[in-house]
């Protein structure tokens, strides 16, 4: 047995090292389907969200995260079903200038996710979806359960999401008990994109920060307040990679 060597080596009434229970017998395997793409995309729009998509029969199912996934198993996060997205949207990060979704979009999560059922159209329409995640951030086994009725949470709005309404759209993320859960605040404790190590201000710097000096997609409450401060951060970022040019050429002549 694959302890024993180490059992032997040990006096278990004289050592606290523990003994280690016997190998479980192996679940029966169940057919799985192949990995597919999945991703986080943190978007700071009218509300700070994360927007989880899985690649399901050529485009991202797409589900609205207001507060972010949690590693605990005892923390249900509301997760709002939005609409499909295109297969090529789930690398992207970048700014979205105005209008629909209007804000910034970090890719914060990306990898392949597997569904832990035969059939995963049977599980969308009984609105219990297990899966597992291989990504960066987000590991192990999970569940996506459509909420019945009323949700009675309350959470941001997007102009365009009826959030709380009990149209079928509500449902929890929730994390599976395995190696991959914990109290870890995986948005705090890994806050940056997986695609340019950068957060809000650095990716906006990169695009256009003039953008929204006259009028911001958001200009109220805390979104606003931390929209108002990723701009200014973006415009310090370009003022120093300014100088810095500045000061190169003037080396270089
Ligand atoms: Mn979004």
């Amino acid at each position: 047995m694959a302890l024993d060597e180490y059992r032997k080596k040990r006096d278990f009434t004289k050592s606290p090292e523990p003994k280690g229970s016997a190998p479980g017998r192996r679940a029966p395997r169940k057919k799985k389907i192949a990995p597919l793409f999945f991703c986080v995309q943190k978007h700071l729009a009218s509300h700070l969200h994360y927007d989880l998509r899985l690649e399901w029969k050529g485009v991202l199912m797409s589900w609205a995260v207001p507060k972010g996934p949690s590693l605990d198993p005892s923390v249900k996060r509301l997760a709002m079903h939005v609409e499909d997205h295109p297969k090529e949207y789930g690398t992207f990060e970048g700014v979205i200038p105005e209008g629909y979704g209007a804000g910034i979009v970090m890719l914060w999560d990306q990898g392949t996710w597997q569904p832990e059922v035969e059939d995963v159209d049977a599980a969308l329409a009984k609105g219990d979806l297990k899966f597992t995640l291989d990504g960066y951030k987000l590991k192990g086994s999970w569940v996506l359960v459509r909420t019945r009725g009323y949700a009675r949470q309350s959470t941001p709005r997007e102009p365009h999401e009826a959030f709380g309404q009990s149209d079928g759209r509500s449902w929890l993320l929730i994390k599976h008990r395995d190696h991959w859960s914990g109290a870890l605040d995986i948005g705090e404790f890994a806050p940056l994109s997986v695609k340019s190590g950068e957060d809000f201000p650095a990716i906006l710097a990169a695009d256009t920060p003039a953008l929204w000096q006259t009028h911001r997609p958001v200009s109220t409450g805390e979104t606003g307040a931390m929209l108002r401060h990723v701009i200014d951060q973006a415009a310090q970022l370009r003022a120093a990679a300014e100088r810095a040019r500045r000061r190169t050429r003037r080396g270089n002549t």
